[in-house]
């Protein structure tokens, strides 16, 4: 059906459903049935960005802010590694309050909280080369970052100035500190164009990512962008299906995003090559306040005592629940090359 096509402009002519199943085809010769769960911890929605589409941005004084100590994230934590979790995320805005030196700390308790079991994922921004090497000598296994968009004007002006120069600058840095790397985009932010996708879907190519997150833009009424179109589920899909044909090794989440504006937004996802799920592991008493966007259909649940309604509902879809690292195949490959040439050296 698709074998064979080998450009992104070509994949993008295809109907959905050709699409969808050659995803479908490729996600279950390199991962199986599994979806691999991640534990999501939003650990402070301060930031010191003004992206437009985002309820976060600093000038929006419509939401409380709150930074969880450190106490409260280490309890959450050992809630979701005694549950079997062996994957925490850590997203949060671009917060001076969490230093680079803080950040360090929180992984390595992490860390030695469970024996180094856990693989530890940071989500929060641009920070130095150094910064992102002192994160991962303390343990830091992952970073996530997303470029949103590869339309360099559209990026400036929905970021408040930041380049996307910049941002792909500090995916670099991440690249050569070693950790597993991972970015992704918006389906359907304003301004948005058929090249603009085909050129997102080919910077997810060129950087080689281990983790892409692809998720419908959603207006956010606080927000400058609050009349703004959502995104389609259509769209989102065919970027997903497209992403994991192109990048077969990579692991893929079905977003929050896809789940908050489309009943059965996640389950297309899965369908569409998405390998990965981010349960909300934060505590109840914040989650009203890290509204990205309205509509967030985490808010209500707790992550961790709704494992078993999730495996269910894969099971039911003809999946597997995994609790293990999950580790995306594209890095292990990569350590293997790396080791095979000091081995020759
Ligand atoms: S998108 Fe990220 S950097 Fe931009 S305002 Fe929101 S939290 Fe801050």
């Amino acid at each position: 059906m698709t074998r064979g096509a080998s450009s992104i402009r070509e994949l993008m002519a295809l109907p959905t459903a050709n699409l969808v199943a050659e995803a479908d085809r490729i996600r279950t010769e390199r991962y199986g049935d599994g979806v691999w769960i991640r534990g999501l911890m939003e650990f402070t929605n301060r930031c010191a960005c003004n992206c437009l589409y985002c309820g976060l941005r600093r000038e929006n004084r419509k939401i409380g802010r709150y930074s969880l100590e450190e106490n409260v994230l280490l309890d959450a934590a050992r809630a979701a590694f005694d549950r079997g979790i062996r994957t925490f995320v850590l997203q949060g805005g671009e917060d001076p309050l969490w230093t680079t030196d803080r950040l360090c700390a929180i992984v390595r308790a992490i860390k030695e909280q469970t024996s180094g079991e856990a693989a530890v994922t940071l989500s929060c921004g641009i920070r130095s080369p150094g910064e992102y090497r002192a994160l991962r000598d303390a343990g830091m296994d992952r970073y996530l970052m997303r470029f949103e968009t590869s339309d360099r004007e559209l990026h400036e002006c929905l970021r408040d100035g930041v380049s996307l120069e910049r941002r792909l600058r500090a995916l670099r840095d991440l690249r050569e500190a070693g950790v597993e790397v991972g970015s992704g985009f918006m389906v359907g932010l304003p301004g948005e164009t058929e090249k603009t996708r085909r050129e997102n879907l080919e910077l997810c190519r060129d950087l080689e990512l281990d983790m892409i997150g692809i998720g419908p833009f959603i207006p956010n009424p606080d927000t400058p962008l609050f009349a703004a179109a959502p995104g389609t589920i259509e769209e989102t899909v065919r970027m997903t299906a497209i992403v994991r044909i192109i990048l077969p090794d990579a692991n893929i989440p079905a977003t929050t995003a896809a789940g908050s504006l489309f009943a059965e937004g996640r389950e297309a996802m899965l369908a569409a090559g998405a390998n990965v799920l981010m349960p909300n592991i934060t505590p109840l008493s914040v989650r009203m306040l890290y509204l990205l966007y309205p509509g967030k259909d985490t808010i209500r649940q707790d992550g961790v005592q709704e494992l078993d309604e999730i495996a269910g509902h894969l099971r039911a879809l003809g999946r597997t629940m995994r609790l293990d690292r999950g580790d995306s195949r594209s890095s292990a490959r990569r350590r293997g090359v790396a080791e095979t040439a000091a081995a020759r050296m």
